[in-house]
């Protein structure tokens, strides 16, 4: 974890949040190379569940919504997580994470065994609407985007023209104040979250619950990471909601231990029913076939953003030892991130900064490469080192333009390039002309 953290920081994925300032626990910044990653798993999970899909439409929900919502759904009552607090050294802990031994829980910060009982600490931030800081109009920033594809649920069934199934998807910023956030961005106070509510007839929610499962085992491989590494944990009964028929957690390995990447809940008409009876509001559905009228029933995956990007950075780090031609060794650190999601999809360098027709001409193809993917030129140091740069990027793919590309060494070479791989470090001549198709077949 020590060295991914390191590589993080050092290529400009994350940064500490106000790390001038001394940073603010729980709360990271993506950098240049970590905000396109992102983005690529942003993009791609909207593709895959929206646009690819006729049976889901998208939305984008505000972050602050009336209080009444969260009253409904049961997070003022009942968003909290138990906590101690270390009677010795004041640390605050949350107690069902607390470390044992010999049957007692100690405190992780001091060691001490005099710890108080377990209070429940609401996760949700609190501000204000307006300029009066009163109980009217106390705020909360949302702890999930799920309740606002709910609260919407009659808007988009009215404008879209839906039928049972359908789904209703969401990509957007959620904030808990988690008593410890740690291991580094799995747990923060701010994340992000791709929410799916799946509405459905109620005799159709245990088959597509497995139906989603294996849909986002699907995802995960198509984004490069292999179902060998996600644990599916099937929530067995007595531990569930007490409302969910069915859950499903899809784990990870992480360096840190195996934890939830995605939970994937058939949570019944509940969350509906919810705010049919706080709202009173008809959010049901009219089946035109039977005739008749249902709260329908609804199977939610949801996944971290950030705790995909940091399993997509576990996944892809990698340390092997390379000998040169002289028959030097040394370690290459490689990001074999899949194509789909490397920030950058390829680096256009010019063999020698100092040639201006080489130079020109690895403009040109940087140029006409950028409006379809994210391109890096780079004409600073030995091509070897420029290589080696981009490993630790993650770059799939190297366009070097040399004297053949030119035509200094004759008619037939020229307008071709060398393509290098990141994964086998192998290289091959490429046609300028079939560059553009090679690489889209291979980042889309
Ligand atoms: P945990 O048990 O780890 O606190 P949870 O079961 O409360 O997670 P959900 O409420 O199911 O999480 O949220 C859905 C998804 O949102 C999680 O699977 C995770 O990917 C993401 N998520 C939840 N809390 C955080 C957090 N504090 N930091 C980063 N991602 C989070």
């Amino acid at each position: 974890m020590e060295k991914i953290v390191s590589l993080c920081k050092r290529r400009g994925f994350i940064f500490q949040s106000s790390e001038i300032y001394g940073g603010l626990n729980g709360f990271w910044d993506f950098g240049p190379l970590g905000v396109e990653l992102k983005k690529n798993l942003k993009d791609f999970w909207w593709r895959r569940n929206v646009r690819e899909r006729d049976d889901m439409e998208g939305m984008d929900g505000s972050i602050i919504m009336n209080r009444a919502v969260w009253k409904a759904s049961g997070h003022e009552e009942t968003f909290s997580d138990p906590m101690v607090d270390c009677k010795e050294c004041h640390s605050r802990n949350r107690a069902d994470q607390l470390p044992e031994k010999n049957g007692e829980k100690y405190c992780p910060n001091c060691g001490s065994r005099k710890l108080t009982e377990p209070r429940d600490f609401n996760l949700m931030f609190k501000s204000h609407a307006g300029p009066l800081e009163s109980d009217d109009n106390l705020v909360y920033l949302r702890p999930e985007t799920a309740q606002a594809i709910f609260v919407n649920f009659r808007n988009v069934l009215d404008t879209s023209r839906q039928k049972l199934p359908f789904g209703i998807a969401q990509i957007g910023k959620a904030f808990r104040n988690e008593i410890n956030p740690r291991n580094y961005i799995f747990r923060s106070r701010e994340f992000e979250q791709m929410e799916i509510e799946y509405f459905c007839r109620p005799e159709d929610g245990m088959r597509l619950t497995d139906y989603w499962l294996e849909e986002r085992l699907k995802f995960y491989e198509d984004i490069g990471i292999p179902r060998s590494k996600i644990k599916i944990h099937d929530i067995p009964d007595g531990d569930r909601a007490f409302y969910s028929k069915k859950t499903y957690d899809l784990e990870y390995e992480f360096p840190f231990g195996v934890s939830e990447l995605e939970g994937i809940a058939y949570r019944t008409d509940y969350d509906l029913g919810k705010h049919i009876e706080h709202s009173g509001k008809p959010l049901d559905y009219f089946d035109e076939a039977t005739k008749e009228r249902l709260v329908p029933h609804v199977v939610e995956p949801s996944a971290g953003v950030d705790r995909t990007t940091l399993a997509l950075l576990c996944e892809a780090f990698d340390e092997e030892t390379v000998t040169d031609e002289k028959g030097h060794s040394e370690t290459r650190t490689v990001l074999r991130f899949h194509p789909r999601m490397a920030p950058i999809k390829c680096a256009v360098l010019p063999l020698l900064k100092n040639k201006p027709p080489l130079v020109e001409k690895a403009r040109a193809v940087a140029s006409s490469l950028k409006p379809l993917m994210n391109v890096f030129y780079d004409e600073a140091g030995a091509i070897g080192r420029r290589y080696r740069r981009q490993d630790e990027a993650g770059t799939p793919f190297c366009v070097t333009i040399d004297f053949d590309t030119i035509g200094e060494n004759g008619p037939e070479k020229q307008d071709t390039v060398t393509l290098r791989h990141r994964d086998s470090m192998q290289q091959e001549r490429i046609a300028l002309a079939d560059l553009k198709a090679y690489l889209l077949e291979r980042i889309l």
